[in-house]
Formats: C-alpha cells, structure tokens, sequence
C-alpha cells in the first residue's frame, strides 16, 4: 500500500524488503543535482524508489527567493514524472511549522510500519550542518543516513564533526582523493554511508540568479521544470 501524502507509484513485491531513499530539500527549484544523486544513489544502493520530501513554507519569516510550497512541490512532480521509482510526499509541506528532518523520519517510519529500512539520503555541505538540527542524535539512529558529495565540501570535514563515531582520516582522504567510493560507518543498528558520486556543479541558487538575469538554464534543470518557472514568472 502507497503511504498517504505520496503520489503513486507501482508497488515492488519482492521477497526481502527493499530500502526506500528519503531525500528532504527546499527544491527551490529542483534540478539535475537532485535527480542525479537520486537515480545513482537509488541505484548504488539498490532502493526500491526515492521519496522526494520538500519543505514547507516558513511560518514567520519571509526568505527572499524562495518560491511558495505549492510551487516547490509542483515543480518536483512535473521533475519525476517520468520516472516510476520516484515519489514526491507532502509531508512537510502540509504540516505546520517548520520542518525537522527527525519529525518527518519518525513520521515516515509509522506510515511504512517498520517493514523497509529508510536510508535519508543528504548532500554533504547540508550534513555538515548536524549540529545544528533538532534531536541530532536521536535522527541518526532512527534511520540510515547516505552522505554524498557535493562540490566545494569535503569529507575530511567529517572527521571533526561532533555526534558521528571517529572515522579514520585515510577512510576520509581516499573518498575525497577518488580513490574509494563508498564508506560504511556503523551508528548502533543503523549506519552512515559516505557516498563519493560524480561531481554535479548544478545549485539551485545559481539557477535562480540565471533566470533573475534571464540566462538560460534549459542544462540545469528538467524542460518542464523550465517551463513552469517561466509561465507563473518564478523568481524572476
Ligand atoms: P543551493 O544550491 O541554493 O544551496 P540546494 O540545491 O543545495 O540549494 P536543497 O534543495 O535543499 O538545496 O538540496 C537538497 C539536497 O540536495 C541537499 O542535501 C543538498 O546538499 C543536495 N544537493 C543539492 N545539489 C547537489 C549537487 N549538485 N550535488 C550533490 N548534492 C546536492
């Protein structure tokens, strides 16, 4: 059964239960930075489909720039539409609040039982910001946790981040350098997998300078999600 709040998707039956990737973000807009850390994490790992999660609005702050919840959420629908592992969940845009990743996971996991391990897939520079979260500890051992690289963040940071296990430099190093790709850090029933992917400049912020200046971002980012932008003049 198809969780509420996620639109469909064909169910896999298989005989052991598959993971499903859960990837948070403003989507502001989405773009090929996304689908690509999807489609190849989903593939790395072997996850039966990738939950899209935008956040909502911000309740009492208006932040420059950020197009609305509807707008965001549509926009990854029109983005994933071609691919059938692929799901976009309102969750967070239909609560009220602000959004914390450990609220959504707990949430995530009573709708999916328990039955399939939920690994929250995050860009490195945005885990480096742990810290900073609500209940980061407790996150960490609700689900597993995929880190993949990003441009212009480096793995070495990890290794002084507070609330993960020690991680040896050389593990580190080789994920920076290339020369691993992947790296499994055990956190009590749980793990944290450093995943090294080929680099993707694309950001959202750069694009929404580009169509402020009226650049072309037709490579950045989905022809319908182009489109979108365009007709209901975002960000421009
Ligand atoms: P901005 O570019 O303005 O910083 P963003 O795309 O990083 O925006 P989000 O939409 O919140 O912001 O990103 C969702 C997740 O995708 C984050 O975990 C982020 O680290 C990751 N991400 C975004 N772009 C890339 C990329 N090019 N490569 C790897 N990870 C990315």
């Amino acid at each position: 059964m198809q969780p509420a709040g996620e639109n469909s998707a064909p169910d896999v039956q298989t005989s052991e239960p598959m993971g499903v990737g859960l990837l948070g973000g403003t989507f502001n807009p989405v773009h090929n930075g996304h689908l690509d850390i999807a489609r190849q994490t989903r593939d790395a790992l072997h996850l039966e489909r990738i939950v899209f999660i935008p956040t909502g609005d911000p309740p009492h702050k208006h932040q420059e720039d950020l197009a609305s919840a509807r707008d965001r959420y549509e926009m990854v629908q029109l983005a994933i539409a071609s691919d059938p592992s692929f799901t976009v969940s309102d969750i967070e845009v239909r609560r009220p609040g602000k959004s914390y990743s450990v609220d959504t996971i707990r949430l995530l996991l009573q709708q999916h039982g328990g039955s399939v391990p939920l690994y929250f897939l995050i860009g490195l520079d945005a885990f480096l910001e742990l810290p900073t979260w609500r209940d980061p500890a407790i996150a960490l051992t609700l689900c597993s946790f995929v880190v993949i690289s990003r441009p212009g963040a480096s793995f070495q940071a990890l290794g002084t981040l507070p609330l993960i296990p020690r991680i040896p430099t050389q593990s580190l190093v080789d994920l920076d350098e290339g020369c691993s790709s992947r790296l499994d850090v055990p956190i009590g029933e749980q793990v944290l997998i450093c995943l090294r992917l080929p680099p993707c400049e694309v950001s959202a912020s750069d694009i929404r300078t580009r169509v402020k200046q009226g650049l072309p971002v037709a490579n950045l980012l989905p022809p319908a999600v182009e489109s979108y932008i365009l007709q209901h003049h975002i960000y421009s």
